[in-house]
């Protein structure tokens, strides 16, 4: 059966704001038609951690996080938007490639796999992803899930 988008990414939310608390500002915004989507949970939700703990991950402790949903006739586009310390131009390109890693992140930890495992879950459901990104402005990560009409819905 369609899922209820706004209840789903908002009980995703409120675990995000207890597990972050004080640190980030998270801000959270569903509009549009979110109506009639089909799609797997656990993927769903793994797309929405790994977005989201990169953009908790590599921005300073009292900037906001931005989560914008907009329902639209045939798909559903969201994105997540940080205020952090953004990727250089050279290296976007490569980050959806497994164990890929940015050259200005040396001292924060991680294995390169977040974006790879987003990209995957995004493409079960015949969406795309993508990543705007400027070093000391911060990084948007867009995703774009159509939705699929199904017999009986
Ligand atoms: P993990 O597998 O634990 O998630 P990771 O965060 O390093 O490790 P990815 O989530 O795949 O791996 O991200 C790949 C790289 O892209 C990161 O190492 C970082 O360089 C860059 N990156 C991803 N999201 C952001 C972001 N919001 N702001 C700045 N850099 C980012
Ligand atoms: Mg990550």
């Amino acid at each position: 059966m369609p899922l209820d988008l706004l209840q789903f990414f908002s009980e995703l939310i409120e675990q995000e704001r207890e597990t972050v608390g004080e640190r980030h500002k998270v801000i959270f915004q569903i509009t549009g038609n979110n109506k009639g989507f089909w799609g797997d949970r656990g993927l769903l939700q793994q797309i929405f951690v790994n977005l989201m703990s990169n953009a908790i991950k590599y921005s300073p402790a009292g900037s906001s996080v931005e989560f914008h949903l907009i329902g639209k006739e045939s798909e559903v586009i969201f994105y997540i938007k940080d205020q952090g310390i953004g990727i250089p131009i050279a290296d976007q390109e490569n980050l959806f490639q497994s164990f890929s890693r940015a050259s200005n992140v040396d001292t924060i930890p991680g294995t390169g796999l977040g974006l790879a495992i987003a990209k995957a879950c995004v493409e079960l459901h015949g969406g795309e992803i993508a990543l705007f990104s400027q070093v000391g402005q911060g990084t948007k990560v867009t995703v774009n899930l159509p939705k699929r009409f199904m017999t009986g819905s």
